[in-house]
């Protein structure tokens, strides 16, 4: 993902010093603020959130989020974890609420945390009935330099193939991240042998890279980048892809849609870019989500709500 800025700069020349002060709270302030509620889109499934990361701790937090989300048609979502901790609360989190299901891996960041023991537990999450794929695992060529944190890619890599590894065992699709690292990532899937179904989680290469994936039978997920005012290329990506491999997403709660980028995103906030997809497809909206949902239930094997 890239970061464009464009859409702050101001067009009014002439500012006093306080107006520009009172601009600058209001921006801030607007930030902190979720974005309102869409029109209802029915049917919809959000492919990829983190609700732990968008304020989920219990039982009552967890089917407040999901009450806010199926008011707007947002039936059922996929809570995914980054790392143990996580993983275990995504796994409680879909045995809590009967519209949660979850996803275990560990996140390329924290790829050197494998070892025997985390992968005898991820194995036994993955089998669990709720979990509805392996992921998000992949690779991560922003973080290594600028995170002391992030495991670095020749860790990445082998974390990588045991994770497809894992997916074939247990018969799930793989969901997989990748910032920056297209090429190798598609390499080592090819030398390793890709499992069934893999979800390109938060899809964000350009037509080449979406061609590739398509040719290769995988699923394109798009998050609300796909509605930024600069990602044409994603857009003409999204285009092409076929209508049984596309899949929507939030990425919650972070990547929250035109126009409201920076403020806090929840899968409530689904159908903006549900939207936003119709409209690059040139699709009527119901029409879009109808086709969106069928396939995550499809992906994931979850029955309808
Ligand atoms: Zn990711
Ligand atoms: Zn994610």
């Amino acid at each position: 993902m890239t970061d464009a800025s464009a859409e702050t700069s101001s067009a009014s020349g002439a500012v006093s010093d306080t107006e520009t002060m009172s601009n600058k709270a209001a921006k801030k302030r607007r930030r902190r603020e979720p974005p309102p509620d869409p029109a209802p889109l029915p049917g919809l499934v959000d492919a990829h959130t983190h609700l732990a990361a968008c304020g989920g701790r219990d039982a009552e937090s967890v089917r407040a989020i999901c009450d806010h989300a199926q008011a707007v048609g947002v039936d059922q979502v996929v809570t995914v974890a980054d790392d143990m901790v996580d993983a275990r609360w995504a796994v409680r989190a879909a045995e809590w609420d009967d519209r949660v299901y979850a996803a275990v891996a560990l996140h390329p960041m924290h790829a050197q945390d494998l070892d025997d023991e985390t992968a005898a537990e991820l194995e036994e999450m993955a089998r669990h009935p709720r979990v509805v794929a392996v992921g998000e695992t992949g690779l991560d060529y922003y973080w290594p330099g600028r995170s002391d944190d992030c495991a670095p890619p020749e860790v990445q890599h082998e974390t990588f193939r045991w994770h497809i590894d894992l997916a074939k065992r247990v018969g799930k699709p793989l969901m997989i991240h990748n910032r920056e690292a297209d090429r190798d990532l598609l390499d080592i899937l090819a030398a390793e042998g890709a499992p069934d179904t893999v979800i390109m989680h938060c899809f964000s290469g350009d037509r080449n890279v979406a061609r590739e994936c398509v040719d290769r039978g995988f699923i394109l997920s798009f998050s609300g980048t796909v509605s930024f005012a600069n990602a044409a290329e994603l857009r003409a990506a999204a285009e092409l892809v076929p209508d049984e491999q596309i899949l929507v997403e939030t990425d919650a709660p972070f990547l929250t849609p035109h126009p409201y980028r920076g403020q806090p995103n929840q899968s409530y906030c689904l159908p903006y870019t549900a939207r936003a997809l119709a409209a690059v497809r040139g699709v009527p909206e119901a029409e879009m989500a109808a086709l969106l949902g069928a396939n995550a239930r499809r992906v994931y094997s979850m029955p309808l709500p």
